[in-house]
């Protein structure tokens, strides 16, 4: 970046890597438009690019990742072996299925990443705060570097020289637009810049010396003198990660943090730094593409992909519950006479008011969607079965057919509808979705204005579960099920705290299976009863014995379901098992999803509390994904939370994850409660859980369940054999 003497850039440089002419000349173009004073240089090879590279100083690289000569991952380790190109920020595109790629780049030094078909409007606003770091970044080391220069050549004493440049290094701090303050060891602040106090509304003068809550508030706070003992304790920096607070005027910011240790000259660490750049710009970016991503643009309503995921999440919230989700396709009998009549914008007009008239019908109770075209699509749970299914139908069918008045001519059109259900008819979204779409073209071809159920071959269903049903209980007769354990660990610790007990059937001639095959005929039969009993000694004697196996103090956690705590005293049924298999209750956590809050509250809350007098621990499982709030939770005698697995898959990159995460974890914190990760499969993802201040996590790259001997040797092994970084 060219210089003036007062540190403002006259011209960017940004330079293009890219093996295909397309792209490059794609990205060039959109670098290009961020603003008039920028300079671009594409390569169409890393090499060219590094020879380039080693005369020049751009201010931004944007790389290709799959490249010829080279991986962006190889190439960006050598870009960083220049020293002069240490801190600079470098783009790597990739798509979406190159989540290996993205880790390898990281590693490499990559700065940030943008996804492959490239949004026009994300690059330009990603560049555009990347530029805007590194003009920061340049203007800090310009400053302390004529600071530096002035005091070589000063002649005043020593000791002059040393105030001057802390009060003159005071007013550069104050003038870089990025909060920055340090804190010393007990929290205290030591010093904050002017930017952070202004955009707080406080006063420098009452904040120093305070404790950092004065300064960031009680939350924030808390959470930045937890941050800051880490860097103490490691004497290593926290790299960037974003948080969320709210300006002096009540707006919500989201800022990119980072740590780091201030050392004396001998070493010793004497303050933690606080820096924050605001990105807020950056997340209304991307809030705006995953809105635009997520919805239709004509008539705003979700379109498939979030009738996709909510779908989605709905199964996963009726697991272990007996919710069902309803699901209507919508197709217009008639759209297409009126678009080819009366016009493209009569047909929009038509559509728009469909939309509208839908979202009334369902209110609040569902979720309508457009899936292209004249297709729609209403998603609902609930208790209720086939019979409100057809009533919303008939619905739905009549309120489409009254007429319309669409620039003065009355028009009118009717609807077929296909309706299927989860779990009578499919298992998961792609079956919900083919199933319903399947009676939709049956109640087409039965001449449409109609509604038709989706149907298999309802005697082959039953005789094929009767079958089921028998071999499972001989199964159990025959003790063919074991239990697996998956350890549970502590994350400040990183020792193995606690196991889950999962459930497997070594089926005869085919193996072990996994739960999700069988455990809802199981429920259904009312086979969980005895099954769940069965479980619940075996992982105690468990155990027990793992406990005499001389192990460090191992916790057990066993599913219940929801049915054994409609159908069965589990108080009683707990105490006499710890009873007889002679284990402490204190090693006993019981897992329950929110779901069996929806039956008999008060009963539930009954056994709860009983359970809780008998020592044992509570967890809710797959916590997040079901309706009762924590607020909820606060009433209930629960000691962890279970933070479901599908918030923990993209936490890295989701920020609407890592987000739910972050409130889980601080009013969870505020009640007392411990915080479990599910699912966590990443080293990235176990240092986002531990940044994030949760307290366990599970997930196979801590381990994957596996049969007990196995249990005892990994935990025997190496107990902290995760590394912590
Ligand atoms: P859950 O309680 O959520 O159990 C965790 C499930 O996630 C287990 O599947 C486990 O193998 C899997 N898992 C663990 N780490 C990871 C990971 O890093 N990534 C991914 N993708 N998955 C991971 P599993 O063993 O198939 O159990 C499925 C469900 O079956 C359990 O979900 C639980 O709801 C139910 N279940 C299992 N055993 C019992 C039991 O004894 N009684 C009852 N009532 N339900 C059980
Ligand atoms: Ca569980
Ligand atoms: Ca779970």
């Amino acid at each position: 970046m060219a210089k003036q003497d007062d540190g403002r850039c006259l011209m960017s440089s940004i330079i293009i890597v890219d093996d295909q002419a397309t792209n490059r000349n794609l990205f060039a173009r959109l670098a290009k438009s961020i603003s008039s004073d920028i300079s671009v240089n594409a390569f169409a090879d890393p090499l060219s690019a590094l020879s380039w590279l080693s005369e020049n100083t751009p201010d931004l690289i944007i790389s290709d990742y799959k490249m010829p000569q080279m991986d962006g991952a190889e190439f960006i380790r050598r870009i960083r072996q220049i020293p002069s190109l240490i801190d600079l920020p470098v783009v790597v595109v990739t798509v979406y299925e190159d989540r290996e790629f993205r880790l390898q780049a990281l590693e490499a030094g990559a700065t940030d990443f943008l996804q492959s078909p490239v949004d026009h409007h994300e690059f330009a606003t990603r560049a555009r705060n990347l530029l805007k770091m590194r003009h920061q970044q340049l203007l800090l080391a310009s400053r302390a570097d004529g600071l530096e220069r002035e005091l070589e050549h000063s002649e005043r004493s020593r000791v002059q020289a040393l105030r001057d440049s802390s009060e003159r290094l005071a007013q550069v701090i104050d003038t870089v637009p990025a909060m920055i303050s340090a804190a010393d060891r007990d929290g205290k602040i030591l010093f904050t810049n002017e930017y952070q106090t202004r955009l707080l509304g406080l006063d420098p003068a009452k904040v120093v010396g305070q404790d950092a809550t004065a300064l960031f508030g009680d939350e924030q706070g808390a959470r930045s003198k937890s941050l800051d003992r880490v860097v103490w304790d490691t004497g290593r920096p926290i790299s960037a990660f974003e948080e969320e607070f709210s300006d002096r005027a009540g707006e919500t910011r989201t800022v990119l943090t980072t740590k780091s240790p201030l050392r004396t000259s001998t070493d010793a660490i004497t303050a933690v730094l606080t820096t924050s750049m605001d990105i807020s710009e950056r997340k209304q970016a991307e809030a705006h593409l995953h809105h635009i991503t997520h919805h239709d643009t004509l008539t705003g309503l979700p379109n498939r992909v979030l009738l996709q995921e909510r779908l989605n999440a709905e199964i996963v919230r009726s697991r272990r519950g007996n919710r069902t989700v309803t699901l209507h396709l919508i197709d217009l009998d008639s759209f297409k006479p009126i678009n080819d009549v009366l016009g493209h914008t009569a047909g929009d007009r038509f559509l728009i008011e469909t939309a509208k008239r839908l979202t009334q019908l369902v209110g609040k109770n569902g979720t309508v969607a457009r899936l292209g075209g004249d297709e729609f699509a209403v998603m609902q749970t609930g208790t209720g079965g086939a019979e409100e299914a057809s009533e919303l139908a008939a619905r739905i069918g009549q309120t489409v057919s009254e007429p319309y008045e669409i620039f003065g001519t009355p028009i009118a059109t009717t609807a077929s509808i296909g309706i299927a259900l989860h779990p009578h008819n499919a298992a998961n979204v792609e079956d919900l979705l083919r199933s319903a779409d399947l009676a939709m073209y049956q109640a087409k071809s039965d001449g449409g204005n109609l509604h038709r159920f989706y149907v298999e071959d309802m005697t082959m269903r039953a005789r094929e579960a009767a079958a089921l049903d028998a071999e499972l209980k001989q199964a159990i007769a025959d003790e063919q099920f074991t239990l697996y354990y998956q350890p549970r660990m502590d994350l400040s610790t990183g020792m193995i705290v606690g196991a889950e007990a999962l459930l497997r059937w070594h089926r005869p001639g085919i193996g072990i299976v996994a739960p999700g095959v069988f455990l809802p005929r199981v429920e259904e039969s009312g086979l969980i009863l005895p099954l769940g009993e069965w479980v619940l000694k075996e992982a105690c004697q468990r155990a027990k014995q793992w406990q005499g196996a001389g192990l460090p103090t191992i916790r057990v956690s066993v599913n219940l379901s929801a049915l054994q705590f409609r159908k069965q005293d589990v108080p009683a049924l707990v105490a006499k098992t710890l009873a007889t298999t002679g284990l402490a209750p204190d090693l006993l956590e019981l897992e329950i999803t929110e779901s069996i809050m929806l039956e008999d509250t008060e009963a539930v809350v009954r056994d709860l509390h009983g359970l809780r007098e008998l020592g044992v621990s509570i967890s809710i499982d797959d916590f997040g994904v079901g309706y009762s709030s924590l607020q909820y939770v606060k009433n209930l005698p629960v000691d962890r939370i279970k933070v479901d697995r599908c918030f923990i898959r993209n936490i890295t990159t989701d920020p609407n994850d890592a987000a739910i995460l972050r409130a889980i974890v601080s009013l969870g914190h505020s009640l007392d409660l411990a915080i479990v990760g599910e699912g966590v499969e990443t080293a990235e993802q176990l240092a986002h859980l531990r940044i994030e201040g949760c307290d366990e996590g599970q997930g196979y790259y801590l381990g994957k369940p596996m049969p007990f001997e196995e249990f005892i040797a990994f935990v025997k092994a190496d107990s902290k054999h995760v590394h912590l970084a």
